[in-house]
């Protein structure tokens, strides 16, 4: 090393020194520190600080300003999503889009608020949910959605649902007055303020307006921008959590911990943290919901960027009666302009020419009930690391779901159907839909899209086959508890906010009655 190369390596070392000295150490008690602050960190936060317990809500992500949702999409992704909105299993082949900020994934979602049915409950063992459900439908001011705020995509699918005569539903949503303002309701909505501020509820109903405000009203303290990195545990039991804010590290002193940082994260930092798993299940069990586009393109404008881009969904072909276990659900979708060039064939001029048709786009996501399980772990660096390859008989019933989306598509007046392979193939009359059925689901060579991952931290009284109880707390470690969607043992098969939000509430109050927070 020559004498200028050492003088600059020094000024680096002291600078980092001084960087070390600036960084601070602050040291927190709590009775519980919830980590995460969407479906289900939000609503244990609330449930325990109006019980009168102390609480420290930890979320990675910022605490968004509504006022400042536009959509500017590179921004939007960076700043709602976990990894700019680029997060995929590790073979490149499905983008999951997961939530990142105060209200986690309910900011961005497109607010179906759907109870499973008792069926599927009864199947998980679950005790009754049926007051859970309805005190989370009503803080989250759940309603019916009316007839003018169907919009036009919903509308056309709808029709074409009609001549199929299949069955499908105008859902129910968690969103008060809906504008059209055109803005992208999956980059938040510039119009949700909390509740306690706007009793007669505007826009979307996310955690981050509902939930979290009456957390903090009843005296839980909130850290944004501040993620936490290691569990700890003593004797078995959990003692509180380390975690990084901007400005330094966080220690946290608690008597219970809930890990409900989403089916992603929450394996990811029981695996960093190094807590017990000796039957290797934390991470496995992952379920996605993976899904496929097909596209649309009618003679009539669409404009399937105004409005409630999903208000109505077919379910024809999802029974969990009847067969638990497969089926799909065919959903309205919409995005931006970048998202749906992404998922648009072809390149250059042909990809132009389908761009310049956006305004007259309807699409339907395949929505899959995956039996295919997947596994979370980390990497060297202690990141996610997702493993999911999808079964033959799921891949079968994508392109099943694919090719009844294209029909729907035809029936409601489609001219051409488009699919989300690398090539442009046009799909101009129902004999050109065996292309869908030659060219299969083959990984990257179609884009498939989660927003759904699940059941990582798998509940059930099974020590043997499960990592938590049925309370939420782990087999292994007493006090710490699980709130997220990492808690189902199978793919739910229908949008899970309200049942994410009802377990939670349910192990809220299995913490009370343990009795570990006196
Ligand atoms: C585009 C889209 C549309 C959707 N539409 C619907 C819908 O219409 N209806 C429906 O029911 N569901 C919908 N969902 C799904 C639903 O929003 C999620 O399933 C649900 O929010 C998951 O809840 P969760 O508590 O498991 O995780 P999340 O809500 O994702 O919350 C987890 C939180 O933990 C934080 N976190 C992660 N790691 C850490 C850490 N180490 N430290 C601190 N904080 C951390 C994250 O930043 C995040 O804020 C949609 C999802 C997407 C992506």
């Amino acid at each position: 090393m020559n004498n200028s190369q050492s003088q600059s390596s020094s000024a680096t070392n002291s600078a980092r020194a001084s960087q070390r000295q600036n960084q601070q150490l602050q040291q927190e008690h709590a009775d519980v520190c919830v980590i995460g602050s969407g479906a289900g960190g939000a609503v244990v936060a609330k449930e325990l600080a109006e019980a009168g317990l102390s609480v420290i809500i930890l979320e990675a992500g910022e605490n968004h300003d509504p006022t400042t949702f536009g959509s500017y999409e590179p921004e939007m992704l960076r700043r709602l999503f976990w990894d700019n909105g680029l997060r995929r299993t590790r073979d490149g082949a499905i983008v999951i889009s997961q939530g990142r900020g105060v209200g986690g994934s309910t900011v961005h979602n497109l607010c179906y608020a759907v109870r499973p049915p008792q069926v599927l409950l009864d199947r998980w063992s679950v005790p009754d949910l049926s007051s859970n459900f309805a005190r989370v439908e009503q803080t989250l001011g759940v309603t019916q959605i009316q007839e003018p705020d169907v919009n036009r995509l919903n509308a056309v699918i709808r029709r074409g649902c009609e001549v199929m005569k299949w069955r499908g539903v105008v859902q129910r949503h968690n969103r008060g007055a809906c504008p059209a303002c055109g803005s992208q309701c999956l980059f938040g909505c510039p119009l949700s303020i909390s509740t306690q501020d706007n009793p007669t509820r505007n826009g979307k109903q996310s955690m981050a307006v509902t939930y979290i405000p009456l957390a903090l009203a009843a005296g839980a303290r909130l850290y944004s921008n501040c993620t936490a990195e290691k569990i700890h545990v003593e004797k078995q039991r959990a003692i509180g959590v380390s975690a990084r804010l901007p400005s330094g590290k966080l220690d946290i002193q608690s008597k219970a911990v809930v890990l409900a940082a989403g089916a992603i994260n929450s394996p990811q930092l029981w695996l960093k943290s190094r807590l017990p798993n000796l039957n290797r299940r934390v991470g496995s069990n992952l379920h996605l919901h993976p899904a496929v586009f097909v596209g649309g393109i009618f003679n009539e404008t669409i404009d399937g960027h105004l409005g409630i881009p999903q208000s109505y969904y077919i379910d024809e072909f999802l029974d969990l009666e009847q067969s638990p276990n497969k089926g799909y659900l065919l959903m309205p979708a919409f995005g931006s302009q970048m998202i749906v060039a992404a998922s648009l064939p072809g390149f250059g001029e042909d990809h132009r020419e389908l761009m310049e048709r956006y305004r007259h786009i309807a699409a339907l996501l395949v929505l899959l009930h995956d039996r295919t399980t997947g596994r979370v772990s980390v990497n060297y660096r202690g990141a996610p690391n997702i493993a999911y390859r999808l079964r033959r008989s799921d891949k079968r019933m994508l392109v099943e779901g694919a090719i009844n989306a294209a029909r729907l598509l035809f029936a409601a007046g489609a001219t051409e159907i488009v699919m989300p392979y690398t090539q442009h193939f046009p799909i101009k009359t129902e004999v050109d839909l065996e292309i869908i059925r030659r060219r299969g689901i083959v990984p990257n060579d179609i884009m498939l899209a989660s927003s759904h991952p699940q059941g990582t931290l798998r509940m059930g009284e099974n020590p043997n086959r499960n990592v938590v109880k049925l309370s939420g707390e782990s087999h292994a470690v007493k006090g710490l508890f699980v709130a997220d969607a990492s808690l189902f043992p199978t793919s739910i098969g229908v949008p899970p906010t309200l049942t994410i939000a009802a377990l939670a509430e349910h192990v809220a109050s299995q913490i009370i009655e343990s009795g570990i927070v006196q």
